[in-house]
């Protein structure tokens, strides 16, 4: 499995899906950047949520609000009060330190000895020297390992269950050191908030305190009535959005599953009071359904009902996907009761209730909500999709299997000689494709390594144009996942790629 996610971090970076932030400085610690590829599937999984959401239900529509917003929005959800991380003070230095950081930085510390003995080992064997082996079986090596593994298991847990007590314990424990002064004199651990904040306006008297917003939901609670009123939406509707967020997380350590500047797909859906068992139940069977669509196993999702809620919620569960770390949350579905509302019409002022013609009376509705992180559905489908194939020959390939509608590319058009005009032909069949799909052209190397290519970037079709081509106008479609090849004529060639991107 560790190995799985191993290779799952360094596909995404070389065949241009996920760089790290600000790389050549060695890096943002939980920030990454979309390349090339990465944007498109990006792109296209948001497209394929919107579309689900909002094309395909007349009572849901889209919004785009702010990242800023008043900073009394954070004061009415709670987020002021109620969404911390855990803080550390040494007595002695009266320095403040992030008790999570200090722990993870002394597992650091430990990766630093092995490093050590991975760098003296290789001196030692030279050619001979394979890292994977050597990680594997080095009694010592296995052992440092297996306790930076219990040292993060035990923190993230205690941290889960918000204790705080057993976090200051294994800072003692593990003699945990003031990295400045090396005082070993602890206070007790306290909650930190994670919102990051800022200031709006140039002088620093004039100047106020305003967050990034941690989720978009709030932007669609203060829309609410503007919303319902000028699209005259009728209960039950929803509002959907898509936007950045941003959380000054506590445990940043599984590449973009956990990132502090990451992407969420939200749907807050209104209803009438009383009725939200019924939508709960509802949108968790929808949400599945939507999942299991893209055809990436059914084995691979488990709903997990929260017995424990947040202060907003009447009922919750999570869908949760096996990633290559194990099963963990990817979609989270919220019963969160008239709370939101509620307290923005305390702290605004404002009446936020909507007139129900049916029922002849005003009330503030109740919400179900959907939340999905766009860059977690990322990770969920990169890392189901990557495969490596035994072949029939004995030999081996890299294929990342993308469910064809998500694919960066649909298909890939290759000459198969760089002459006798089968280029230009090339260049003709994909300008006439690039009108309804992203088709990528590549003419170097041999036509079995740029299939590989191919294979490897997710790419579900091949189309060789050779010399038959000039004679006939047919060419050879290859399928990525069987990797069968057939002879199609070039009018064909649309309607071939729409039928599987379609479906
Ligand atoms: P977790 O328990 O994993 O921290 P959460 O319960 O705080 O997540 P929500 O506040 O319900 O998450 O957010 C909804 C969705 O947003 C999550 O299901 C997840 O897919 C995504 N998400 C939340 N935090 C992050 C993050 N730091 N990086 C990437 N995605 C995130």
């Amino acid at each position: 499995q560790e190995d799985q996610f191993k290779k799952v971090l360094s596909h995404a970076k070389e065949y241009g899906y996920v760089f790290q932030s600000s790389e050549i400085y060695d890096g943002l610690s939980a920030v990454y950047d979309y390349a090339q590829n990465g944007v498109e599937l990006k792109k296209n999984i948001r497209d394929y949520w919107w579309k689900a959401m909002v094309q395909m239900n007349e009572n849901i529509v889209g919004l785009d609000a702010s990242i800023l917003m008043h900073p009394t929005v954070w004061k009415a959800s709670g987020h002021v009060d109620a969404f911390n991380d855990p803080l550390i003070d040494n007595k002695d230095s009266k320095k403040r330190y992030r008790a999570d950081v200090l722990i993870e930085d002394y597992c650091a510390k430990i990766e630093g000895k092995i490093n050590k003995e991975v760098a003296k080992a290789a001196k030692r064997f030279g050619d001979a020297f394979n890292k994977e082996e050597f990680l594997a079986t080095n009694g010592r090596v296995v052992g440092y390992q297996e306790k930076i593994t219990t040292i993060l298991a035990r923190m993230g847990k205690s941290l889960e269950n918000e204790d705080l007590a057993d976090v200051k314990l294994l800072i003692e424990e593990l003699e945990i050191a003031d990295p400045v002064t090396g005082s070993k004199n602890w206070t007790d651990v306290k909650q930190f908030n994670l919102m990051f904040g800022t200031q709006l306006g140039a002088s620093a008297e004039h100047s106020t305190k305003v967050y990034l917003r941690p989720e978009t939901a709030q932007g669609i609670f203060v829309n609410f009535l503007n919303v319902q009123k000028t699209g005259r939406m009728k209960i039950p509707f929803g509002i959907a959005q898509t936007g950045k967020a941003f959380r000054n997380e506590i445990v940043a350590r599984q590449f973009i599953f956990r990132m502090r500047e990451f992407e969420q797909m939200e749907m807050q859906f209104f209803i009438k009071p009383g009725t939200q068992k019924v939508w709960y139940e509802n949108w968790k069977e929808n949400r599945m359904k939507w999942h299991l669509s893209l055809g990436m196993g059914a084995d691979n999702y488990r709903f997990h009902d929260h017995d424990k809620l947040a202060h907003y919620a009447d009922a919750a569960a999570d869908i949760e996907f096996q990633f290559p770390f194990g099963f963990k949350e990817l979609e989270g579905i919220h019963s969160r009761t008239d709370f939101d509302l509620k307290q923005h019409e305390e702290y605004s002022g404002k009446k936020l209730q909507y007139f129900d013609h049916e029922e002849n009376k005003n009330y503030v509705p109740y919400v179900v909500e959907t939340s999905i992180g766009l860059d977690r559905m990322f990770l969920a489908v990169f890392s189901n999709s990557l495969q490596e194939e035994a072949l029939e020959n004995g030999t081996s390939r890299t294929v990342l299997k993308l469910p064809a509608v998500l694919a960066p590319f649909k298909a890939a058009v290759l000459p198969l000689v760089k002459k006798d005009g089968l280029p230009e032909v090339a260049r003709e069949i994909l300008n006439d494709l690039k009108w309804d799909f992203n088709v990528f052209y590549d003419e170097k190397d041999a036509v079995g390594k740029r299939y590989r290519r191919q294979d490897a970037n997710g790419t579900p079709f091949c189309i060789t144009v050779d010399h038959q081509t000039l004679e006939d106008k047919t060419v050879t479609i290859r399928h990525r996942d069987t990797m069968e090849q057939s002879r199609v004529a070039i009018a064909d060639l649309n309607a071939i790629i729409k039928a599987e991107v379609d479906a």
